[in-house]
């Protein structure tokens, strides 16, 4: 199959922003514009809710929005379904005494979820190290109409977990920079052992694998996190399985007490799963979650979401 006629079978997918909006009154105005909820792939004018992701409607893979008002008013983002596993699964509570903190922000389609999952309420640090990108984040956010996120232009390596502005993080998404290789259309990223290239795409995997650990590690250091997603648009275990096979025995890991959180917190109704031979043990597989670019109709994701262990469960032990 063509990359072409792949991206040809995934669904337009757009996410309602709730901080604004209700998907009720979405699929109301969607429905009184003539559409039918008889699924994307059924007519020109089919679409559907999705059965993971509670916001999110599928819509026909050429269905245009980038002049719908509905888009330039923010009532709608655009963003594939996959992108939308991370902040749904940190679920950050909504709540005023909120804190939270997206470290890898621009172009801010994650923030604007977890900013519409904390309905606007406590306070969201994103953190952006690219100056233009950063530009464009701020951008998003106000498009979006999130009032409760404080855009940082900085590198996240950089903050320090003990100043007292961060004292009371408890939730944390990392979804940093990555091969990409996940993403339809770019296919071309995929390894290939017999490529001229490999030995330079695996020295270029490893720099990648060894900033994203970095990351993690790092998350780990603020003194009330008890959840950290970490996620990419890569299909490489290299990224994945094994950065977070990594990070489990780290230091911070260790005398933090975080472990994966166990399959029936981390979407569990989503059956592809790591692969097995390239963490720990099969339990740790089942507890992160993969898309397939060539088989979930999303882009190839990998999400992960680290827990602190409840210390009155240790004592009881
Ligand atoms: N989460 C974003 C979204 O859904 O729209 C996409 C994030 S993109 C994969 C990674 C971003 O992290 C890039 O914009 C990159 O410039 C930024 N970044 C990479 N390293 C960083 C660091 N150490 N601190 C802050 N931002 C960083």
């Amino acid at each position: 199959q063509s990359e072409d006629a792949r991206a040809a079978r995934i669904p337009r997918y757009v996410r309602v922003n709730t901080a604004v909006w209700t998907t009720d009154k979405a699929v109301k105005e969607f429905l009184s514009r003539g559409f039918e909820l008889t699924g994307p792939f059924e007519s020109k004018k089919g679409f559907a809710r999705d059965q993971h992701i509670p916001d999110l409607l599928l819509f026909p893979p050429h269905t245009q929005f980038t002049d719908d008002p509905l888009y330039t008013a923010g009532k709608i983002i655009l963003q594939d379904k996959a992108s939308c596993f991370p902040a749904y699964i940190l679920a950050p509570p909504a709540a005023d005494d909120s804190v939270v903190i997206d470290a890898t922000a621009a172009p801010g389609n994650k923030t604007s979820h977890l900013s519409a999952l904390m309905r606007n309420r406590g306070k969201l640090f994103a953190f952006e190290r690219d100056r233009k990108r950063f530009s464009t984040l701020t951008k998003m956010l106000a498009k979006a109409h999130c009032r409760n996120v404080e855009p940082i232009n900085a590198d996240f390596l950089t903050v320090s977990p003990e100043d007292p502005k961060y004292k009371d993080v408890t939730h944390i998404l990392l979804d940093p920079s990555c091969s990409g290789s996940g993403i339809v259309n770019r296919l071309d990223y995929l390894l290939d052992a017999e490529t001229q290239d490999a030995e330079e795409d695996r020295q270029r995997l490893d720099k990648l694998a060894s900033f994203q650990l970095l990351m993690i590690r790092h998350a780990m250091k603020f003194p009330s996190v008890k959840g950290i997603v970490y996620s990419t648009c890569s299909v490489h275990a290299i990224e994945n399985e094994h950065v977070v096979r990594q990070a489990l025995r780290t230091e911070e890991a260790l005398s933090g007490g975080f472990k994966l959180a166990p399959r029936g917190q981390i979407l569990p109704q989503w059956g592809r799963r790591g692969i097995s031979e390239e963490m720990n043990c099969p339990a740790d597989a089942q507890s992160v979650v993969r898309c397939s670019p060539t088989e979930d109709a999303t882009n190839g994701f990998f999400v992960s979401l680290f827990v602190k262990a409840d210390k009155s469960e240790n004592n009881a032990e």
